[in-house]
């Protein structure tokens, strides 16, 4: 099925889609990004996804590329158009296109946006969170501000990398102090022996998910105990159950951590009814 690419207000065969090499999201991975949901055909919190976009903009003082009808119109499109059931979406925009120097380009330039959407496999997905996966630690090495979504990736790209050279799907950035920050693509989520389930505030030692803060409201609908406080990995090793949340991977149990079986060494029911009732608490307009 052909795909098609939303660059820069054109519509394009996702094969020829391009942008300028003098583009300051290739030069300088001066840009940020978003990724959305589209479950039976509709974005899944956009107003939330939209909401990040534009903080991390202004954070970045990169003017929003369109007014906010107006993307929201070309998000609907570039999903129709590459006829996306379930899937994702992802959206980057950058400072633009301009003769390279470190300093913001000459007032004027127009930022660049590309779109792309593409199915995903929810059986594959689904088959994967049945199982678990398997998470391992790394340093953070990452810079202060991750509470912005910039396509400026490199950490994480290295740690998923390791995960995958250990046979893991996930790598949890633990920070100087020994507190776990958050995964790589993901946020982080232990369940104590107690019960209480816990994750680090969103401060700016991690992104602030939009999966992280719908998950909020289902542990508060379930009556489950919160706490939101950064952990170790001791703690994490000594869990009953832990996970992952992201907007492509839902909530996915994580049943190892560095080699050793998280509880029993099968997905947590805890983690196993927050995946169920995710979708209820997210919102699809
Ligand atoms: N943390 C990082 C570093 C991420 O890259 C992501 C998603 O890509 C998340 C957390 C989860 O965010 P969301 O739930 O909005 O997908």
């Amino acid at each position: 099925m052909s795909r098609f690419a939303y660059v820069n207000g054109r519509y394009v065969p996702h094969r020829a889609a391009r942008v300028h090499v003098e583009d300051r999201g290739y030069q300088f991975a001066d840009g940020v990004y978003e990724v959305c949901e589209i479950r039976a055909g509709r974005l899944v919190d956009e107003r939330r996804h939209m909401d990040r976009l534009e903080r991390s903009l202004q954070e970045l003082r990169i003017a929003m590329p369109m007014p906010r009808n107006a993307l929201s119109l070309v998000f609907r499109e570039t999903v129709a158009r590459n006829r996306v059931r379930d899937g994702i979406m992802y959206l980057q925009v950058t400072r633009g296109v301009a003769r390279r120097d470190h300093a913001f380009p000459p007032p004027g330039t127009r930022p660049s946006i590309v779109i792309t959407a593409k199915n995903h496999d929810l059986d594959k997905l689904e088959q994967g969170a049945a199982e678990g996966v398997a998470i391992v630690s790394v340093p953070e090495n990452r810079w202060p501000r991750v509470d912005i979504k910039s396509v400026s990736l490199l950490p994480n790209v290295l740690a998923k990398q390791a995960a995958r050279e250990q046979g893991a799907k996930e790598a949890w950035f633990v920070d100087a102090q020994g507190y776990v920050t958050e995964g790589s693509s993901s946020n982080a989520w232990i369940v104590t022996r107690e019960g209480s389930v816990v994750t680090r505030p969103a401060d700016f030692g991690i992104l602030r998910g939009i999966t992280r803060t719908v998950v909020l409201e289902v542990i508060a609908d379930h009556g489950l105990t919160l706490e939101e406080r950064p952990f170790t990995m001791e703690e994490a090793y000594a869990a009953r159950e832990a996970f992952i949340t992201s907007a492509t991977q839902f909530v996915t149990p994580v049943v190892r951590i560095d080699g050793k079986p998280v509880g029993n060494g099968a997905p947590g029911l805890i983690a196993s009814a927050l995946r169920r009732d995710y979708h209820d608490h997210a919102e699809v307009v």
